[in-house]
């Protein structure tokens, strides 16, 4: 099977699994696995804050991240589209009793700055305290452009507010920019990033930010259910992840854009490729089509609607690149 529904399809590799094996566990609940520390120690240095917390998912360490950020009757500001308003089960409203401003974002994935200013609302007693604004990269695959993220956030700045970022492939963003994760994170007060995505680990997302709201994001974690015992098995994953898989993740949008080139070369396909993620629309052919056709050859894809996404990931090879396209072509 060649697996392009999502990069977090990915099976551990020997190498990590033998890493997993060693590592020194201990209960995490108590606060003495030391593979959890050096994990969170890890992260929160390679991302450029000052402290990190390793959750179960990245829904999770964004709703804790929230939580620290946002008080009960307190908002944040989102984009309509973001993971974080749209695909999380509406759990800081639910959970965090945090109201959502959702903002009708530009197709390439940036609201505009004119409209987050006026969704920011003044002291008053009808309104929701607005606290924070929050971000997405990358967003759909697109990599939000640098300067935006700088404008954004100074804009949140200049308001009060705080910033996190769900930047569950903010790696992706980095390495398809050429430029350091740092540079991306430090508009940020909160960044999180999956473990589990393109960087190819079992489990596991972390929050990283100022000591501070991690300690909260960290009593919000307990409540939530997310304390973890000997969670070092996980975190060993995380950190091989971390260690040997990054760079590598332009392997990933290499393959993604030889696919979508080659795609493009025929009249029925119109291929759309951010990074390691790619949109297919089918001109006169419907997309339940050329799903059960790739599955005939042992190839998985997922559809909304009219539109296919095809996640390239650690475990899609040059040659299955070589392979999608040869079905591709027989359609
Ligand atoms: C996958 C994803 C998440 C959530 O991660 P889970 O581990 O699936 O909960 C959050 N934000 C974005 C942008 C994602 O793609």
């Amino acid at each position: 099977m060649i697996d392009l529904r999502s990069d977090t399809v990915t099976r551990p590799t020997a190498a990590m699994k033998d890493a997993m094996m060693r590592a020194p566990v201990g209960d995490d609940v108590f606060d003495d696995d030391p593979t959890v520390h050096a994990l969170q120690d890890f992260a929160a240095q390679r991302l450029g804050k000052e402290a990190g917390l390793f959750l179960a998912s990245g829904t999770m360490s964004n709703l804790a991240g929230l939580m620290a950020h946002c008080g009960r009757g307190d908002e944040y500001l989102v984009s309509q589209n973001a993971h974080t308003f749209r695909y999380e089960a509406g759990g800081a409203a639910v959970l965090g009793s945090i109201q959502p401003q959702p903002l009708e974002p530009n197709g390439d994935g940036t609201i505009e700055l004119g409209r987050i200013e006026a969704a920011i609302k003044p002291e008053d007693v009808h309104f929701a305290r607005t606290r924070l604004l929050t971000l997405e990269n990358t967003t759909g695959g697109r990599v939000l452009p640098q300067a935006y993220v700088e404008a954004a956030t100074d804009l949140a700045r200049h308001h009060g507010l705080g910033t996190h970022l769900d930047g569950a492939r903010i790696f992706n963003a980095s390495v398809a920019q050429g430029i350091d994760v740092r540079e991306i994170t430090r508009n940020f007060d909160t960044v999180s990033c999956c473990l589990s995505k393109g960087l190819g680990a079992p489990v596991g997302s972390v929050l990283v930010g100022p000591a501070e709201l991690i300690e909260r994001a960290h009593k919000w974690r307990k409540m939530l259910g997310g304390g973890w015992r000997q969670a070092g098995l996980l975190a060993a994953a995380g950190l091989h992840a971390l260690e040997h898989h990054v760079e590598r993740l332009s392997d990933d949008h290499a393959n993604a854009e030889r696919l979508a080139e080659a795609l493009n070369r025929r009249d029925v396909f119109e291929a759309t490729q951010h990074t390691n993620i790619l949109w297919l629309k089918l001109n006169g052919r419907s997309a339940a089509e050329l799903i059960e056709h790739f599955r005939a050859y042992g190839i998985q894809v997922t559809g909304r609607g009219d539109t296919l996404r095809l996640v390239t990931h650690l475990d899609v090879t040059s040659e299955d690149v070589d392979k999608v396209i040869e079905v591709a072509d027989a359609f």
